[in-house]
């Protein structure tokens, strides 16, 4: 008997593994594996949500008028301009539909976001992978993968898993130096968690150039990840490319009114960026205090901890104990990572509570 074959490049893909949501007793616990708002979503949003119960039957607004108007006025963008999706992850991949195929490649930078590699595979493009540099992204490691086969590179910033951060002149010294061929890909998914003064300036490059797309989403300050809201900017053309394959009806009509709504938060909005960075500083130290055990935080601008373990506990034994203290952190050998844990920012409980669960494991 034979059987329908995937393409040949599909089943080289390594699957996507998201942040595990339940413990392995019965012990309660407290999910930092997934980069969620730990202060769930704004009120705002959560009543936009709540209105839409009696419009189930209808389809949403399959071009996101009001959505893309608010995103416009909101970031001062052309609203014919912005893209929408099923998550930024949708526009991830309609990037790589749109620019890439067989015999391209598609330039990330190792211990990138996971969705680069997949987006790439997925289309049939080889992903290469540029060296970091102390975690981090490095311009010039990006720089010397690149030759005429290139056709896009992805560059999270703030970095997932890393939380590393990359200024504005190395963003700026990067497109200046790519030929005009090569679409830059800037993952703004954790902007929000920016100060004002560390605007890496995606968004203006996005509304100049003909090779820069922004992406942005709901998912992680906006605390609506259940419903599945990105967004993107970038040039007229690109735009109309990645419309031309995306899901007609990709963002559902509670979810877009919430978007919006969200975007009015502006008190939850900074709560959220003000307690994620006081509990973020506070974790650092606590980890720099744990530095003779061979703990180390990853310096982190994003909603999240990097910690390597460098010494006699490894990731993969503390990932399992703290576990049964009921903090699922994420562990992540599958991005070269086998020494790291990547732990989300909670409230100051659950952040108090990750650290002296921490020193029992590092203690026992
Ligand atoms: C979380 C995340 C995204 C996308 O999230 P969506 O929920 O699909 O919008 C994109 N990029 C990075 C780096 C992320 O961490």
């Amino acid at each position: 008997m034979t059987a329908p074959l995937p393409k040949s490049w599909i089943m080289d893909i390594a699957p996507y593994i998201p942040g595990r949501s339940t413990g392995e007793g019965d012990v309660p616990v407290t999910k930092l594996s997934s980069n969620e708002n730990p202060l769930g979503t704004s009120r705002e949003a959560a009543d936009a949500f709540a209105a839409h119960r009696d419009d189930l039957s209808r389809y949403p607004d399959a071009s996101a008028h009001r959505l893309r108007e608010a995103i416009a006025a909101h970031h001062d963008l052309d609203p014919e301009r912005v893209i929408y999706g099923t998550g930024s992850d949708e526009l991830l991949h309609l990037v790589a539909g749109a620019y890439a195929g067989a015999g391209d490649e598609v330039i990330y930078v190792r211990y990138g976001f996971a969705v680069y590699d997949i987006a790439a595979r997925r289309v049939g493009a080889t992903p290469v992978v540029a060296p970091d540099s102390e975690y981090g992204t490095d311009v010039d490691a990006i720089l010397a993968c690149v030759n005429e086969r290139t056709r896009i590179i992805y560059v999270a910033n703030p970095n997932n898993p890393t939380g590393t951060y990359t200024p504005r002149s190395e963003i700026a010294r990067l497109h200046a130096a790519l030929p005009g061929h090569i679409m830059l890909v800037l993952d703004q998914a954790y902007a929000e968690y920016l100060e004002a003064d560390e605007d890496d300036g995606g968004l203006e490059l996005a509304r100049t150039a003909a090779n820069v797309v922004v992406t942005r989403t709901f998912s992680k300050i906006h605390g609506l990840a259940a419903e599945r809201i990105g967004w993107g900017y970038g040039p007229v053309e690109a735009i109309a490319a990645m419309h031309r394959i995306r899901a007609p009806f990709c963002c559902t009509t509670a979810g877009q009114e919430a978007a919006i709504a969200a975007l009015g938060a502006a008190d939850f909005i900074t709560a959220s960026r003000d307690e994620n960075a006081r509990w973020r500083a506070w974790f650092s130290d606590e980890i720099a205090k744990l530095g003779n055990a061979g703990l180390r935080a990853v310096p982190s601008k994003a909603n999240f901890v990097l910690v390597l373990f460098e010494g006699a506990l490894s990731a993969e034994a503390a990932y399992h104990a703290l576990m049964q203290r009921g903090f699922i952190v994420r562990w992540v050998p599958g991005q070269g990572l086998p020494q790291g844990l990547r732990m989300t920012i909670g409230t100051e409980a659950e952040t108090r509570g990750l650290i002296a669960a921490l020193r029992e494991v590092v203690e026992a």
